[in-house]
C-alpha cells in the first residue's frame, strides 16, 4: 500500500500528538526533510523486539557525530519508519514518523501495532539524506493457534573484548522465530587478561558511560546482522550494571542508595538500545519491569524472569570482596526468606504457572538452576551467586511445578559461560527425589568459561548435571514441537575468532510430560 496524501497527513499529526505528548518536547517542529549528514547515524543497527501476534517493536538510535552535531544540539530529530511485507520492499504497509532527542540518547522505539499473526516484515529507518539497514521480524502466532514447531536460540554473555561474535553471524543464518538472549549484553568492566579486542573505555559507572559501552557494542557488524535477522527476546543478568549486584547491593558493599544511582543510570541505557516497550519508571527511574509472560499460540508459554532487580543478597558474603563466591557452612544461605525472584515475581510465575493451558512451559532466566557443589573438608561448597545460594527459592519453585502436576517444564539460563543439560529435582542430586524439570544451561558468545580441573569436579559431584562444558563459546539452538523440545549446543572453541567455524557440541532433548533431559 503507497502512503496516500492522507495518510501522510494523519501521520504528521500523530507526530505531532506524540511530541506535544512527549514530556522531554519542549517545542514541536515540522519534521525536517533534507538534513545530510557527514556520517551514517544508523551506525549502531536496527533491532526487532519481543513478537507479539499483532505487533512488533523496533528500534534505532542515532548516533550523531561531532560534525553532524550542528544544528541538532537538543532539538528533536525526527525518524521515518517504513515496514513492508515483502523483502523486496514493494508492499509497504505502515509509515510512521518518531521524534527523538538527545534526552534519550537519539533512541527511537517504534510499537508497530496492527499487524497479522505469524507474519514476516521487513523494516528501515530515514533520517533526511541517511537510510538504515533493512530489518526483519516475524510476528507470534495467534494465541489460539496450532502451532506446528516454535524455533529460537538461547544465547548470553558477550565479553566484547575476549573475542569475535562469529556466534552471531551463525546465528545470524539460522531459520529462527527469535533470539533468547539471558543476559551480560554488555560488561561494565574489562579483563585485560583474555584482551582479544581491548578497548580503552573506563569501567562504565554513570549514564554516559554506560551509552558508550553499548554504542561500541552495537557498532559491531556480527551482532548487527544477528539483530537484523531475528526478534529477540531479551532479558537482563548482573553486567548490564555491575558485577555480581543483588538489587541495591554491589560487590564493593556501596552504599545502597549509590547502587540505586547507578542502576537507574544503567536501566536507562538499557532501555535506549534495546528494542523494548517499556523503560526505567518515570518517578522511580531505578526501577524497570523487564520480566513478562507470552504464548506461542497453542504450543508453549513463555517466561523471562529477573534475577537480579528484586534478589536477595549473596549469602555469606565476603566482608571486603562481596558478590559471588564459593561458600560452605553457610547457615544464611538456608533461610526461607532468601529470593532470588523477590516474593512479587515469584507470586506472579506461580500463578502463571496455575493458570497455564499450554502444554510446554519455558522459563527464561539469567543464571544456572542445578546445583554445582564441589566437595569441601566439611559438607559440600556452593557457588552463592547462582541459584545454589538461595536453594529454599529454588525448592519453592520447583515444589510449585510438582504440586501443580505440570511435566513439561524446561528451564533456560545462561551466566556461568558452558552448556549445561540437567535433571532439575525436588532435592539437588538425589536419586530417590523426583526428576520434575529438565534444565539447559548456554555457553557465552564469547566470555571466558572455566577451567577444566574445577569443572570435572562438579561433573563427579552433581550426577544431576548429563552434560556439561566450559571450553567452547557459542549459542544453542531449539526446536519445539507438540511432543519434544530438542536443544542443539552449537559451539566454537575459545577465543572466538574472525574465522570460527560452529559445529554442534551435543544434542539433548525433552519429551513431553517426561521431565529430564536425554541424550539425542
Ligand atoms: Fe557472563
Ligand atoms: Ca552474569
Amino acid at each position: 500500500m503507497r502512503l496516500t496524501r492522507r495518510a501522510g497527513l494523519r501521520t504528521l499529526t500523530q507526530t505531532a500528538l506524540a511530541l506535544a505528548l512527549a514530556p522531554w518536547a519542549h517545542a514541536i517542529q515540522a519534521p525536517e526533510v533534507g538534513r545530510r549528514w557527514r556520517y551514517n547515524p544508523f551506525a549502531l543497527g536496527i533491532a526487532c523486539g519481543r513478537p507479539e501476534p499483532t505487533a512488533l517493536v523496533l528500534w534505532t538510535r542515532l548516533l550523531v557525530q561531532e560534525e553532524d552535531r550542528q544544528g541538532v544540539g537538543d532539538d528533536p530529530l525526527t525518524v521515518t519508519l517504513e515496514v513492508f511485507a515483502d523483502e523486496g520492499l514493494r508492499r509497504r504497509v505502515h509509515t510512521q514518523t518518531l521524534a527523538t532527542n538527545a534526552a534519550r540518547a537519539h533512541s527511537v522505539h517504534a510499537v508497530v501495532s496492527g499487524l497479522r499473526p505469524a507474519t514476516d516484515y521487513w523494516y528501515r529507518f530515514r533520517q533526511g539524506t541517511a537510510q538504515s539497514r533493512v530489518g526483519h521480524g516475524r510476528t507470534a502466532p495467534a494465541p489460539d493457534a496450532s502451532v506446528r514447531a516454535l524455533r529460537f536460540a538461547l544465547a548470553s554473555c558477550q565479553h566484547y573484548e575476549q573475542g569475535q561474535y562469529t556466534a552471531h553471524e551463525a546465528l545470524a543464518g539460522e531459520d529462527l522465530d527469535f533470539v533468547l538472549f539471558v543476559g551480560d549484553y554488555i560488561y561494565e568492566n574489562s579483563n585485560a587478561q583474555y584482551a582479544i579486542r581491548p578497548h580503552n573505555l573506563p569501567e562504565a559507572v554513570t549514564l554516559a558511560q554506560y551509552r558508550e559501552r553499548y554504542a561500541l557494542y552495537k557498532r559491531d557488524p556480527l551482532l548487527q546482522a544477528s539483530h537484523a535477522a531475528h526478534p529477540w527476546v531479551l532479558m537482563w543478568d548482573d553486567h548490564e550494571v555491575v558485577n555480581d549486584y543483588a538489587n541495591d547491593q554491589d560487590m564493593r558493599h556501596t552504599d545502597p542508595a549509590r547502587v540505586l544511582q547507578r542502576r537507574a543510570a544503567a536501566y536507562q541505557a538499557y532501555f535506549e538500545h534495546q528494542p523494548l516497550r517499556i523503560g526505567p519508571e518515570p518517578h522511580a527511574p531505578a526501577h524497570m519491569r523487564l520480566h513478562a509472560q507470552f504464548p506461542w499460540g497453542r504450543l508453549a508459554e513463555i517466561w523471562t524472569l529477573d534475577c537480579r532487580q528484586y534478589r536477595s543478597p549473596q549469602a555469606c558474603r565476603d566482608p571486603v570482596r562481596g558478590g559471588g563466591r564459593m561458600i560452605t557452612q553457610c547457615d544464611e544461605r538456608l533461610a526461607p526468606e532468601r529470593s532470588m525472584l523477590g516474593a512479587a515475581q515469584e507470586d506472579w510465575l506461580s500463578a502463571g504457572l496455575r493458570a497455564s493451558t499450554r502444554p510446554w512451559q519455558l522459563l527464561a532466566q539469567s543464571t544456572q538452576i542445578s546445583s554445582t557443589r564441589i566437595p569441601a573438608p566439611i559438607d559440600w561448597a556452593y557457588w552463592n551467586d547462582a541459584w545454589d545460594g538461595y536453594p529454599e527459592a529454588r525448592r519453592r519453585l520447583l515444589q510449585t511445578v510438582h504440586d501443580l502436576g505440570r511435566r513439561s517444564v524446561v528451564t533456560l539460563g545462561g551466566d556461568v559461560h558452558m552448556n549445561v543439560a540437567a535433571n532439575l529435582r525436588l532435592e539437588p542430586n538425589d536419586p530417590n527425589a523426583p526428576i520434575v524439570a529438565s534444565e539447559f544451561v548456554t555457553t557465552s558468545i564469547t566470555s571466558r568459561g572455566m577451567g577444566e580441573r574445577a569443572l570435572n569436579l562438579i561433573r563427579e559431584s552433581n550426577p544431576d548435571i548429563r552434560h556439561a562444558r566450559a571450553d567452547e563459546r557459542g549459542y544453542s539452538r531449539f526446536l519445539l514441537t507438540a511432543d519434544q523440545l530438542r536443544c542443539d549446543f552449537q559451539t566454537t572453541a575459545f577465543p572466538a575468532g574472525s574465522q570460527a567455524g560452529f559445529r554442534t557440541q551435543a544434542s539433548f532433548g525433552v519429551l513431553r510430560d517426561q521431565p529430564g533431559v536425554r541424550s539425542l
